[in-house]
């Protein structure tokens, strides 16, 4: 008998989970809230290391493809001084694939592919050990039951209650995303400071970075350290006076580099939330954590590589006992992810301690030794 299997989330990790699983021939019921593919804007770039979201993708059958859509150009990083000065400005060889960038949409529709998603599915409640199984609620006041609940549900996950208790902790480090369209026609001078990956520029305990997507589509990011009510007097619906406040807080940088916040379009307030270091739970039958829902971090290159491997990972166990009651799997799965996690939730957690520093010579040593080694 086919265990009865859902996943909670159509982000990268629910969307390789159930793309992994549909490989193998198992089906999978993906339950996603958004009502649509395209409800939300899809975010940034993502950059896809080797021996995380690339091997996923190799394990779903994607690589090629992945490569044929990937930017490896979208490497290059320039590091510059608030006054204009660059500090550093790498380049990867032409035939370095260690960590080529791709849009959210394009990965998005690489793994929807054959998925058949359920949208407008909002789960509220995921109550394990009833008698039909792992009962799932849904914001309609609908419910269905399943023998295998994987929650890849993102920082606010519904289904982490079911195994834990522990809910994100604001990091005291917040962001606003800007956006800027046709940077290479539009704003030449501005696509030549960006170059063809991303440019930041860090200062003390502030730090402006701009990322290329594809289409000459710019991301920007200012991020700096603040309460979560600093916004207090400020409408953050207003793009004008958001884009005054940020110009007050990165005052005295060179004017080029603050061509980003005149020229941006939408202003997105996206605080930084992260879940304990090294967080575990008590095992619990028929449900468990992928992603942002298990490991919330610093986003600083990660987070969705981790949740892709994850979702590979745990499908392949699962693929892997057949018929069989998965739980042994589900166990030995959580087992690896934690210890992986934890390593990267650390590494991440200081890495943001340094790029957000009263010393922004901090932030290009840190540049300098992920470059060494
Ligand atoms: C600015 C920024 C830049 C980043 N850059 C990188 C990068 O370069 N590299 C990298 O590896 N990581 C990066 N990250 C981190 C990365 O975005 C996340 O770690 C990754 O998206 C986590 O994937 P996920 O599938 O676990 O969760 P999510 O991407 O959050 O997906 C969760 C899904 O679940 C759905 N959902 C939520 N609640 C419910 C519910 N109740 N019912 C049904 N569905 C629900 C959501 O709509 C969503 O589709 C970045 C993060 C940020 C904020």
């Amino acid at each position: 008998m086919r265990r009865r299997i859902a996943v909670v989330g159509s982000g990268p990790a629910g969307l390789t989970f159930a793309r992994v699983l549909h490989r193998h021939g198992h089906p999978v019921a993906v339950l996603e809230r958004d009502p649509a593919p395209d409800a939300r804007p899809p975010g940034g770039t993502l950059d896809l290391h080797k021996g995380l979201g690339q091997l996923a993708l190799d394990k779903a059958g994607l690589l090629a493809e992945f490569r044929a859509l990937s930017r490896p150009e979208g490497q290059a990083m320039r590091i510059l001084d608030p006054d204009g000065t660059v500090l550093r400005d790498w380049r990867p060889r032409p035939d370095d694939l260690a960590n080529p960038e791709i849009d959210r949409r394009q990965l998005r529709d690489l793994l929807l592919g054959p998925l058949d998603v359920q949208w407008g599915r909002g789960v509220t409640r995921v109550v394990p050990g009833t008698p039909d199984g792992v009962l799932i609620h849904f914001s309609d006041g609908r419910q269905e039951a399943y023998d295998l609940v994987v929650g890849a549900d993102g920082a606010w996950s519904r289904t982490r209650p079911a195994v834990s208790p522990a809910t994100p902790r604001y990091t005291g480090v917040t962001s606003v995303e800007t956006s800027l369209d046709d940077v290479d026609t539009r704003h030449p001078d501005l696509a030549r400071l960006i170059g063809d990956g991303s440019m930041a520029v860090y200062g003390v305990n502030r730090a402006l970075v701009a990322q290329r997507n594809s289409g000459g589509h710019v991301k920007a990011h200012a991020q700096f350290r603040a309460t979560l009510d600093w916004h207090a007097h400020l409408d953050l619906a207003d793009p004008e006076a958001v884009r005054s406040s940020l110009l007050a807080l990165f005052d005295g940088w060179a004017a080029p580099v603050l061509e980003l916040l005149r020229h941006g379009t939408t202003f997105v307030h996206r605080p930084l939330y992260v879940l304990p270091v090294s967080h575990t739970w008590t095992h619990v039958p028929g449900v468990t954590l992928l992603g942002d829902a298990a490991h919330l971090m610093p986003p600083l290159g990660a987070g969705a590589n981790l949740a892709m491997l994850e979702g590979a990972e745990l499908a392949e166990s699962i693929a892997t006992v057949g018929s069989a009651d998965p739980d042994d799997a589900v166990r030995a799965f959580e087992e690896q992810m934690w210890a992986r996690a934890g390593k990267w939730a650390k590494i991440t957690t200081a890495g943001l301690e340094r790029l957000m520093s009263p010393d922004p010579a901090d932030a290009v040593a840190l540049f300098d030794e992920v470059q060494a080694s």
